[in-house]
């Protein structure tokens, strides 16, 4: 429980030269252009916090809160502050002196209970499900529901896709996927929590151009969310016991790769060294971990990839989801991998790297901004005119694809980087 800000969390704030140069990097700076809404002006309320001079007021929270901790910050800056680990900590801070209103720690406690149990998840799913089974789907859209629904319950229900995995469909890959082919590596697969009951085809395709690539895909029955959900909340002890659990359903030394195909758990299993490099019996285990851990695409990349590819004619744009892209620095590998694919086109988007509001729980507690985003992110999408967006992240994937509704743009598909592989592939034995 951190209720202070640690000396070594200080000297982090103190690498903060005030410079600025982050702040066109900044998503919620270039939407409203308030200093406070910036890294800087950001790291200037955390810095007041620690020294005592000022309180998580209302106002403050606010401006924490609205952070979607995308860290583009980082990238853009040169002093190389850590500032993820900057905010994370500053979260963990408010929630133990700060009393939210209890509006907002409801939605907040009931995502916390709910997203990371997939069990409990597909529960949660079933009366959408029933609506969709019954045609009855379209009351959502209708006028009445729009004009009296709470925005905070129609920003959730915009996010559902138009096709849900069936129920279960998160068992269908069993614990063991073997190699086509010789067998050249031995790799663990995360399956996530909302990836295994909402993304269940991505998981799927993960395995099968894994398979295709040598790999004897393992998938431990122990493993499941990786705990980011609960540290982007501030919720840092649950967060922790997350990672411990995933850690201790694996050794390392048996697998080759521990793969990972959702960005943002990425991000954070990368992280488990430094989340547990206090907790004597885990902490080596933990880095160790860590440092087995790569996103699908960077393993691919790392590999030599089986390019027996059919053609995927398209035109499409990369969206670099954050956590790829500045939280992990793995941008060129995936566009390395489309790139030969035959027939895709891959054009430039603009602002590619710029959040499209998803981020991990943000657009379900901060729907305004994350609309915002949204919109801001779509309206690039249709200026490159493309028939599809590939990303690597799922919740960027639930995000555009909810915008490209929104905007009329169903046309245009939204898929996960592995699955315009798989794809390709299959084209061959098509
Ligand atoms: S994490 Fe993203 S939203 Fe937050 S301060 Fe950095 S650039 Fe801005
Ligand atoms: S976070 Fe980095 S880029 Fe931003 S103001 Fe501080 S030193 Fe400058």
């Amino acid at each position: 429980m951190a209720t202070t800000f640690e000396e070594k969390d200080y000297d982090r704030l103190l690498e903060c030269v005030h410079c600025g140069l982050c702040l066109p990097a900044c998503p919620t700076y270039a939407e409203d252009g308030n200093e406070a809404d910036s890294p800087r002006g950001r790291i200037y309320l955390m810095k007041k916090l620690a020294d005592g001079k000022l309180e998580f007021t209302e106002n403050v929270v606010r401006h924490m809160d609205l952070c979607l901790g995308c860290t583009a910050c980082e990238t853009a800056c040169p002093s190389g502050v850590n500032y993820g680990h900057l905010i994370e900590k500053t979260r963990a801070v408010l929630e133990e002196n700060y009393p939210r209103p209890l509006e907002d720690k409801i939605l907040r406690r009931t995502m916390a209970a709910l997203l990371p149990y997939p069990e409990r998840l597909e529960l949660a799913l079933l009366p959408a499900r029933a609506l969709r089974a019954a045609g009855l789907d379209g009351l959502l859209e209708s006028k009445l529901f729009k004009s009296f629904a709470p925005t905070k319950l129609k920003s959730m229900l915009s996010l559902l896709p138009n096709e849900l995995p069936p129920m279960g469909a998160r068992h269908q890959l069993g614990e063991i996927i073997p190699a086509e082919g010789e067998r050249k590596y031995r790799v663990a697969l995360l399956t996530g929590c909302v990836m295994s009951v909402m993304f269940a085809q991505t998981n799927e395709a993960t395995a099968r151009v894994l398979s295709k690539n040598g790999c004897e895909v393992v998938i431990p029955p122990g493993m499941g969310c990786c705990g980011a959900l609960h540290t982007h909340m501030g919720y840092h002890d649950e967060g922790c016991d997350f990672a411990r659990k995933n850690v201790n359903a694996l050794n390392p030394a048996d697998v080759d790769a521990i793969i990972i195909n959702a960005a943002g758990c990425g991000a954070m299993v990368k992280q488990y060294g430094e989340l547990l490099e206090d907790q004597a019996g885990i902490a080596n285990a933990a880095a160790e971990f860590a440092a087995k851990t790569r996103d699908v695409s960077e393993f691919l990349d790392e590999i030599e990839l089986n390019t027996e590819f059919g053609p995927y004619p398209a035109r499409a744009v990369y969206h670099d989801a954050c956590h790829l892209a500045h939280a992990q620095r793995v941008r060129l590998q995936p566009r390395k991998l489309l790139q030969q694919i035959p027939e895709l086109e891959l054009v430039p988007l603009n602002e590619s790297d710029m959040c499209c509001g998803s981020a991990g729980p943000y657009n379900l507690v901060e729907p305004e901004m994350a609309e915002r985003l949204q919109k801001r992110k779509v309206s690039n999408v249709a200026a490159a005119d493309v028939d599809l967006v590939i990303n690597g992240n799922p919740g960027c994937s639930l995000q555009i694809l909810a915008g490209l509704k929104t905007a009329g743009l169903e046309h245009v598909e939204v898929l996960h980087t592995v699955e315009v592989l798989d794809r390709a592939y299959r084209a061959v034995d098509s």
